[in-house]
């Protein structure tokens, strides 16, 4: 039997998850609980907005092969390790296909299913979005210690990774986590590039509608002097990050 995605959504022509234009997929269903997560109506997978098989997405896929030549196709979420037989199956068609992927994930989903997920993608978006334990949990309500390892493995495959960090005045933005943070990333020596990304109040709206609570509603987007700090912490690890 053809396994069955849970989707959420899907954009053509996405510009920030991975190198070039690419096709982004969104998969249902995360057991995270970031308490700066836009995508809350991704959380449980019975709120899917589509069924679709890694065939039938393979066919949006190829009406947009031309366009996104000079990327390819990102699976984001949500988690979408919480899928992974479909993700086997859509890497594998996309690799017939000659069509580069990425996986955009938080990394708290490590076991072998996932290990075997990791051999069919071409690279990895890889969230680690605090490096201490304690804020960890505070931020996502769930442990660290998975990810780490998972960051860890990738670089054990040589696997190439963009590392990605939100950055949440009050909750990610002390100098100490980010100079242990840095120090983590720059032992991974398969990380092509780290981004910074600043929390803003986007998703905000989402929770509401959700009708959950949204604890960050008076958290400030984090100021240019801010990120300019952050980017220097993590370059002085030598950590590659977009040129200002
Ligand atoms: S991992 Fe992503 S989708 Fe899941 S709660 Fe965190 S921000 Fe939201």
């Amino acid at each position: 039997m053809e396994v069955k995605g849970y989707i959420h959504s899907f954009e053509s022509f996405g510009t920030k998850d991975g190198p070039g234009i690419r096709f982004v997929l969104f998969l249902q269903g995360c057991p995270l609980r970031c308490l700066y997560c836009h995508n809350v109506d991704t959380w449980e997978i019975k709120d899917k907005k589509m069924v679709m098989t890694a065939q039938e997405v393979m066919k949006e896929i190829l009406k947009v092969k031309g366009f996104i030549k000079t990327g390819g196709v990102t699976v984001s979420g949500g988690e979408p390790l919480m899928q992974p037989e479909f993700l086997m199956e859509l890497f594998k068609l996309c690799r017939e296909n000659k069509i580069h992927t990425a996986l955009d994930t938080s990394g708290y989903i490590f076991n072998e299913k996932a290990k075997k997920v990791l051999e069919l993608v071409d690279m990895v978006l890889l969230d680690i979005k605090h490096i201490n334990p304690e804020k960890y949990k505070i931020l996502t309500s769930v442990d660290l210690e998975n990810t780490l390892k998972f960051a860890k493995y990738l670089k054990e495959i040589n696997k190439p990774v963009w590392l990605r960090y939100v950055l949440v005045p009050g909750y990610s933005d002390d100098e100490k986590d980010l100079h242990d943070w840095a120090k983590f990333a720059s032992q991974l020596t398969n990380v092509e590039r780290v981004d910074i990304l600043p929390f803003h109040q986007m998703g905000k709206s989402k929770w509401e509608k959700m009708k959950k609570v949204y604890k960050l509603q008076d958290t400030p987007t984090p100021t240019k002097e801010l990120i300019d700090k952050a980017e220097d912490i993590f370059r002085s690890y030598g950590l590659k990050m977009l040129e200002k």
